[in-house]
C-alpha cells in the first residue's frame, strides 16, 4: 500500500501544486476571479508571451470566442514559480505587462 502511494506523489511532483493551467474559459475566469493578485501567463502564439497580473483588464475586454488552447494561459500566485515553470516548459522570453506592471 505504501509503495503504491509513493508513486502517486512522485508522479504529482513534475506539476508544481500552485501552478494552474485552465482548460476553459470558465474555469479561468473562475481563478482570477479568486486570486486577482496572482499572476497570469498569455500566450498569444509560439513567441508571443506576456505576464499580467489576475485583475489586469486585458482579460475583462479579452475575445469571448478565443479558445484557450490557441491562447494558453498558465496561472499561479508565485511570480518565482510561475516563471521557473514556464521557462522550463515552454523557453519563450516573458513581456511584462506595461498596462498592470506586473
Ligand atoms: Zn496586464
Amino acid at each position: 500500500m505504501r509503495r503504491r502511494f509513493d508513486l502517486k506523489v512522485r508522479r504529482k511532483m513534475s506539476e508544481p501544486s500552485n501552478i494552474f493551467i485552465p482548460t476553459t474559459r470558465d474555469e479561468f475566469e473562475k481563478w482570477i476571479y479568486n486570486h486577482p493578485d496572482g499572476y497570469v501567463i498569455n500566450r498569444k502564439s509560439r513567441y508571443d508571451a506576456m505576464i499580467h497580473f489576475g485583475h489586469c483588464g486585458h482579460f475583462k475586454h479579452s475575445d469571448q470566442s478565443a479558445s484557450l488552447t490557441d491562447n494558453l494561459k498558465v496561472c499561479s500566485t508565485s511570480l518565482e514559480d510561475l516563471e521557473s515553470h514556464w521557462l522550463d516548459k515552454y523557453a519563450i522570453r516573458l513581456k511584462r505587462c506595461k498596462d498592470c506592471k506586473t
